[in-house]
């Protein structure tokens, strides 16, 4: 079994972004320190409830990832942090190795705040970039200008960070495909150890959506986004990132050739060691406990979700203990719970895992977890997919039969056509 992750939802920004509608809520930092409050109490109330879950540990539940994911979570402050991870630690088990990982917008996290955090055990930054040009970040309504990554990149290592992602979005209303590899290219000339891009998808209930839906928005058309994903992949491959998930890139230690060369050496081994290992252990469909507003965890056989709102997840938990008792991980803030049934895991590790474009479905992982094959359960739907040209079958040299399914090229275009399948 694996060691399970921890997700904290930290729903606070200084400006709403045009395109985005995650859970968050520009102009309440006032409840920043009494929403910390609140996270330590549901930490502490899931921990009382871990007693029985299959990978508790006698120092409680193993972690090995935890990532601070927003909103903007650089708006906490290092003893804000410090406090969530000391609650964390005495909670349950975490490996000494853990990956501690921390949104944050480029010019929301001083030099000061970089070291706070280095010290309170915070290991990995994933900076929110999206572009290198000012007209698009203005387009967004991003609070940053490329000069403000620049720096906040320089003040993360100076601060000792040695493992940074610096995300992206392409696909932006008006952007060339010329706009777009300069964004690339100056992205790669700050050496950050993983590279996310993602298309901008139009939100419905966002400016975007409704500007879009006026006719307002000149967005590439699908084509050019294409050309655009192409690229990046052409590109960042030529510089040393290893695509290993339809959206993110990273650099490895030791080379790929070597590892394909070894014998001994499984598909999943070929991830980069760069790679998240947070967002692997969902595309592994692996178990995470979820902390804060409208987080979302994966545990125990439950899929759940907490309260939305700031207020309403505070006011759950003033008082945790004046509640009847949850289910682990369940606490007081859960609004949302589904009991998993065998054909939600499995198609659930079909849409996670063909996500991963070297690792992808894998025969073996999938036996050993539902005890039958991916072709006695979805025998139509690879068969098709492969005749389509979208998914590609490999063996690992030592029998005939295919040990991994993946997206093939086209597939890794056409990705929701073939999870489709098998939702
Ligand atoms: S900073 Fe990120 S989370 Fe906050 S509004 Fe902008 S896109 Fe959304």
């Amino acid at each position: 079994m694996s060691p399970t992750s921890i997700y904290l939802h930290i729903p606070f920004c200084k400006h709403r972004c045009a395109y985005c509608d995650f859970n968050t809520y520009a102009g309440q930092e006032d409840s920043i320190p009494d929403y910390v409050n609140a996270l330590i109490r549901e930490i502490d109330y899931v921990a009382s409830q871990q007693a029985n879950y299959s990978t508790s540990e006698p120092g409680g539940t193993a972690i090995h990832t935890i990532f601070f994911g927003g909103g903007t979570p650089s708006l906490l402050s290092g003893s804000q942090f410090d406090a969530i991870l000391k609650a964390l630690r005495a909670a349950f088990a975490l490996s000494a190795d853990a990956e501690i990982s921390i949104e944050a917008n480029p010019g929301t996290i001083s030099h000061e705040k970089l070291d706070a955090i280095r010290d309170a055990g915070i290991n990995r930054i994933s900076f929110g970039v999206q572009s290198a040009n000012t007209e698009e970040l203005r387009m967004l309504e991003r609070i940053h200008d490329f000069f403000t990554v620049i720096e906040s990149v320089f003040n993360a290592r100076k601060a000792g960070f040695d493992n940074l992602n610096l995300d992206l979005i392409y696909g932006l209303p008006e952007q060339t495909l010329a706009s777009w590899k300069t964004t690339l290219s100056r992205i790669v000339d700050l050496h950050p150890e993983h590279i996310s891009a993602y298309a901008l998808t139009l939100e419905h209930g966002t400016p975007f959506g409704s500007w879009s839906s006026k006719g307002l928005l000149p967005l590439p058309d699908s084509d050019l986004a294409a050309d655009m994903y192409e690229y990046a992949e052409e590109f960042l491959a030529g510089n040393g990132y290893v695509h290993y998930e339809i959206s993110n890139w990273a650099r490895d230690i030791d080379s790929q050739k070597s590892k394909v060369e070894d014998p001994t050496c499984s598909f999943r081994d070929l991830t980069p060691s760069y790679a998240c290992r947070h967002n692997l252990q969902y595309w592994h469909s692996h178990p995470y406990l979820a902390f804060g507003a409208g987080a979302h965890g994966y545990a125990n056989g439950y899929r759940y979700s907490n309260a939305l709102r700031i207020k309403t997840y505070i006011e759950r938990l003033v008082d945790p203990s004046s509640f009847t008792s949850h289910p682990f991980p369940l606490s007081p803030a859960a609004v949302n719970q589904h009991k998993q049934t065998i054909q939600d895991d499995m198609s659930e590790y079909m849409l996670n895992n063909l996500r991963l474009t070297i690792a992808g479905a894998v025969e073996s992982d999938f036996r050993m977890r539902f005890g039958c094959g991916l072709l006695d359960v979805y025998p139509k739907e690879i068969e098709e997919l492969i005749h389509l040209g979208l998914l590609e079958s490999k063996t690992s040299g030592i029998s005939e039969t295919p040990e991994v399914y993946r997206l093939t090229k086209r597939g890794r275009l056409l990705g929701n056509q073939v999870f489709l399948r098998f939702v």
